[in-house]
C-alpha cells in the first residue's frame, strides 16, 4: 500500500470506516445502485400488483420471484428471523407486518418494505399503495409522507447533518397534523441492512452526525393520522399505532454526494 493508498476517501477506498459508518467507494457505489434500482423495479410491479382480494403472501411470492430473476436475494427474508421477502403492514399497521394468508379489501392501505442484496450490497425502499379506491384522509396521508420523504432527501446534502434531515421530516408533517413515528427511524445501509448513523424522523437543525459525501443512507417517515405512539402486536413483528389510526411509510435508499442527494431504489 502506498501512501496515496492511506488517503481515505469516498472515493478510493473500498472500506472507509469512521466511527461505524461507511463512505462507499465509487464501485460500491455502483453496487448500491444496482441493488437499489432492483429494489425500485420489484415495488414497481408490487404497486403494480395491488388489488382487492389479494393476499399480502402472494405479494411476498411476487417480490421473491422478482428478485431472484435479477441473481439477488431478498435482504429481509431471515434477518432476525424475519420470514417474509417483504414487510407488508396494512392501514393501522405501521412497518414489519408479516405477509400472510390475510386478503387486501377495497379502501386498504398497504405499506410493502423491500430489501434486496446484489454483489454483497443492500438496497432497502418502502412504498404505500391504496386498494381499490381509498378514502380522501387515506390520500392526503400517502401524499403528505412522501412528500415529507422528499423533504427529507433534500436536506441530505455533504455539511448538513442528520438532524437536518428529521427537522425537514418533522417540521412538514407536524404542521400538516400528522404524528411522526420516534421508536423507528431510518438508517446508514450497505454491505448490512442496518448501519450507522440512525436516521430519526425527528430532530434539530443542526444537530448530530456530519453528512459526508460517500455515505448511503436509508431515509424512512412514517407518519400517522393519531399521534406518534406506537406498540408491537404478539407476533414480535407487526408495528402499529397504539391509538388505531391509519400509519403510512415511504422509504428511499439514497447515496449523499458532492452534487447532492441521489436516489438509489429508483423507478417506483
Ligand atoms: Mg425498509
Ligand atoms: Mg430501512
Amino acid at each position: 500500500m502506498n501512501r496515496k493508498d492511506k488517503v481515505r476517501t469516498a472515493s478510493n477506498s473500498p472500506t472507509t470506516y469512521t466511527g461505524g459508518i461507511t463512505l462507499k467507494s465509487k464501485q460500491e457505489m455502483d453496487a448500491m445502485r444496482e441493488a437499489g434500482a432492483i429494489v425500485g423495479a420489484t415495488l414497481t410491479l408490487l404497486r403494480r400488483s395491488v388489488e382487492p382480494g389479494i393476499t399480502t403472501r402472494e405479494l411476498d411470492k411476487i417480490a421473491y420471484d422478482n428478485i431472484l430473476s435479477y441473481g439477488a436475494k431478498p435482504a429481509f427474508k431471515g434477518y432476525h428471523g424475519f420470514p417474509g421477502t417483504i414487510c407488508a403492514s396494512v392501514n393501522e399497521e405501521i412497518v414489519h407486518g408479516i405477509p400472510g394468508k390475510r386478503v387486501l379489501k377495497e379502501g386498504d392501505i398497504i405499506k410493502m418494505d423491500c430489501g434486496a442484496t446484489i454483489n454483497g450490497f443492500i438496497g432497502d425502499a418502502a412504498i404505500s399503495v391504496p386498494v381499490g379506491e381509498v378514502s380522501q384522509e387515506a390520500t392526503d396521508l400517502m401524499n403528505a409522507t412522501k412528500s415529507s420523504l422528499e423533504e427529507g432527501i433534500k436536506a441530505a446534502v455533504p455539511g448538513n447533518r442528520i438532524g437536518d434531515i428529521g427537522f425537514a421530516v418533522q417540521t412538514f408533517s407536524e404542521a400538516r397534523g400528522y404524528g411522526v413515528v420516534r421508536e423507528f427511524v431510518g438508517h446508514g445501509i450497505g454491505r448490512f441492512l442496518h448501519e450507522d448513523p440512525q436516521v430519526p424522523n425527528y430532530g434539530q437543525a443542526g444537530k448530530g452526525q456530519l453528512l459526508r459525501a460517500g455515505m448511503c443512507i436509508a431515509i424512512e417517515p412514517m407518519l400517522n393520522i393519531g399521534d406518534w405512539h406506537t406498540r408491537v402486536l404478539d407476533d414480535a413483528w407487526t408495528v402499529v399505532t397504539a391509538d388505531g389510526s391509519l400509519s403510512s411509510h415511504f422509504e428511499h435508499t439514497i447515496a449523499i454526494t458532492e452534487d447532492g442527494p441521489e436516489v438509489l431504489t429508483t423507478n417506483y
